[in-house]
């Protein structure tokens, strides 16, 4: 089975069939290609990696955009190659690594659970690779260390778990973790206004950034207000209880 689809010249993405997870090829120089989050059960990411070799496509980077189970994943086939996260990422990746493995569950062969979580702490803010500049864009919501990156030759935003049209905000357990969700939020804004492509670490691709950005702040308006909220994300699997939990922060 084909699990990659191309979304755009230079740009495929698979869609895991759990939480809609956006696994993401950025293509480089050569056939090389940049993974970023690639995920998330055993069975699909073996199905990437043999996407990927029927392509001749070959990992030359890795890119996790937070310390979380579904987004810290490898598989042996795509090779060594330098796996970068934020500083805060491969902290935290490397404190929490125990808990990592438990969330990740019984279904995975020792080999990828050996590489769960290998990061490195990205050297500035621009990931080292041959192909187009990708930029991160850092910020503490969801979770400290929290990256998207910011592909401007292709006018793509990757957002790890920020700007989800399936999740709503996921706030971290932080004093102030609203506030410092709403910063994130007015970070990524202007990457998001003019994206092409805006690809969330779960649910659908946008190019209507800015209408995801509203959503959100507009949900956490309603939070901060005590207002009850009409998003339709809190009828989603699982999100009655992020609900209830994000209105006891406010
Ligand atoms: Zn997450």
């Amino acid at each position: 089975m084909t699990r990659l689809r191309k979304v755009a010249t230079g740009l495929l993405v698979a869609t895991s069939r759990k939480y809609e997870l956006n696994s993401v090829v950025v293509l480089g120089q050569n056939g090389g290609v940049l993974l970023v989050d690639p995920g998330w059960p055993q069975d699909e990411l073996d199905e990437i990696a043999a996407d990927l070799a029927q392509q001749s496509l070959t990992p030359v980077a890795g890119f996790s955009t937070h310390a979380h189970h579904d987004h810290l994943l490898w598989h042996p086939e795509f090779g060594d190659v330098p796996r970068w996260a934020s500083p805060d990422t491969v902290r935290l990746a490397g404190s929490h690594r125990d808990e990592i493995l438990e969330a990740l569950g019984p279904d995975y062969r020792d080999e990828v659970l050996a590489l769960t979580g290998r990061v490195s702490a990205l050297p500035g803010l621009d990931i080292p690779w041959l192909g187009p500049q990708s930029d991160v864009v850092l910020h503490d919501a969801h979770i400290d260390g929290h990256s998207a990156i910011w592909i401007a030759e292709l006018g793509v935003l990757i957002a790890g778990d920020m700007l989800s049209d399936i999740e709503l905000p996921l706030p971290d357990d932080s004093s102030n973790a609203l506030g410092t969700y709403r910063a994130g939020l007015e970070t990524l804004a202007p990457y998001a206004s003019i994206a092409r492509f805006v690809i969330p670490g779960h649910g659908t691709i946008t190019s209507d950034g800015t209408e995801r950005v509203a959503a959100d702040l507009a949900y956490l308006d309603d939070l901060a207000a005590g207002r009850e909220s009409t998003d339709a994300r809190i009828g989603n699997s699982e999100m009655a209880e992020v609900h209830a939990a994000n209105r006891a922060l406010a």
